[in-house]
């Protein structure tokens, strides 16, 4: 009853997700198979346990190879089908050809147990080595439970292999496993599933929110949070001042009315990359302001080093064209530079900056000013 309403509302979150559909349809599929099982496992239970059933354990098996199949499209979306369909037919093979050579409902279980415990122990496998930094603490969830599914296709096995000839009976701890492990299935998959793609949903929100989706810088809704975070750690005696550069293109405008919008973006995805070239990755925090503007915070710095750093930005990019063809499209940029006071925010630092970019702005562009100190270009 358990898998088919969860048969049912897998069904129903397929409707309405396009990106995993193939996953939810896998499960479904599994759930059938599993629900089915249990249903006929019901009147094949009697005062002497389990009378002899092929269909069940072909329906067990069909459903561990369609759930496992289904967690490595959920962690691993591109894995190659090929493969997947691949160790299906193997999986299958080995639960036909076994039944072939050693008939019965024992040995139907224990080739069925043998499927379940190859192609969970494959899942965990793929999902270990998955590259998908979007739900680590889900993988590990993923991991665990195909490491218990695996496992649990080995007491079937085992005991056949023990004592081939002995009845099935209630009495069997591994059928009561077995039957346990069917009950909860259902439900654990679909926790496990459902808490994958929330996962995936909240943090695809999130990286939205935080990283600007023209230039790969962060956005200023992430510069402001992170920032004031940054500045309310800074107030330690010793300790270098937070430095805000605050850097505008130059006549950007002329980019757009003369070659277009599209080349437009472009330089400013140029100047973020130059921008980067320059500084220590790690603690530093490239955000865009807005249009043409880009803050770089630096959480801590003498205010020398700031400068010169600002001044290394500047030159790197006037020295590095933007490349439109066989024309080298020359870019420069002004900065504005300051640095953190005493429980100061990120406003008030921002005004600082954007007071003394408006001075290098009228100074005739191109260069750096902090402090009231002008660095005319070399
Ligand atoms: P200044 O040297 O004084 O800074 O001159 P400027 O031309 O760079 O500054 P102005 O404020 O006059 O023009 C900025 C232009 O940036 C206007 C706006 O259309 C353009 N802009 C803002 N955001 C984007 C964007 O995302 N893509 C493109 N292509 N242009 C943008
Ligand atoms: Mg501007
Ligand atoms: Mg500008």
């Amino acid at each position: 009853m358990l898998a088919f309403i969860t048969a049912a509302m897998l069904t129903m979150q397929a409707c309405f997700s396009r990106s995993q559909c193939n996953t939810l349809v896998l499960v479904c599929a599994a759930m059938l198979c599993s629900g089915l099982s249990q249903s006929l496992s019901i009147p094949l239970l009697d005062d002497e346990g389990l009378r002899a059933s092929l269909t069940v354990p072909a329906l067990d098996a069909g459903a561990y190879l369609l759930s496992a199949s289904a967690m490595v499209l959920l962690y691993r979306p591109g894995f190659p089908r090929r493969t997947l369909v691949l160790a299906l037919v193997l999986a299958l093979l080995i639960f036909g050809l076994g039944h072939l050579f050693w008939p019965g409902e024992m040995a139907a279980r224990a080739w069925a147990g043998l499927c379940q415990l190859l192609m969970f122990a494959g899942a965990a496998v793929v999902i270990l080595n998955a590259q998908d930094a979007l739900a680590p603490r889900m993988r590990q969830v993923a991991v665990a439970l195909c490491i218990f599914c695996a496992l649990a296709g080995l007491p079937p096995l085992l005991t056949v292999l023990g004592e081939p000839a002995t009845a099935l009976s209630l009495d069997k701890p591994w059928i009561r496993l077995q039957l346990l492990i069917h009950a909860l299935t259902p439900v654990v998959f679909h926790a496990c599933i459902t808490g994958v793609m929330h996962s995936r949903l909240a943090q695809g929100l999130r990286h939205s929110a935080d990283v600007d989706m023209l230039t790969g810088a962060h956005s200023r809704r992430y510069l402001f949070e992170t920032g004031e975070k940054i500045l309310s750690s800074q107030d330690k005696p010793g300790r270098d001042p937070a430095t805000l550069l605050l850097i505008d293109v130059d006549h950007f405008k002329r980019f757009n009315d003369t070659w277009g919008h599209a080349l437009g973006d472009n330089v400013l995805r140029h100047c973020v990359s130059c921008i980067r070239d320059v500084v220590r990755a790690g603690d530093t925090i490239i955000g865009r302001y807005g249009g043409e503007e880009f803050c770089v915070l630096l959480p801590s710095i003498a205010p020398r080093d700031a400068t010169l750093l600002a001044e290394r930005i500047r030159r790197h990019i006037a020295n590095n064209p933007y490349q439109h063809g066989d024309l080298a499209l020359p870019v420069t940029v002004s900065i504005g530079i300051a640095h953190h006071v005493e429980r100061g925010s990120m406003m008030a630092m921002l005004s600082q900056a954007d007071e003394r970019l408006y001075r290098a702005k009228h100074a005739g562009r191109n260069r750096v000013i902090a402090q009231g100190d002008m660095l005319v270009p070399v």
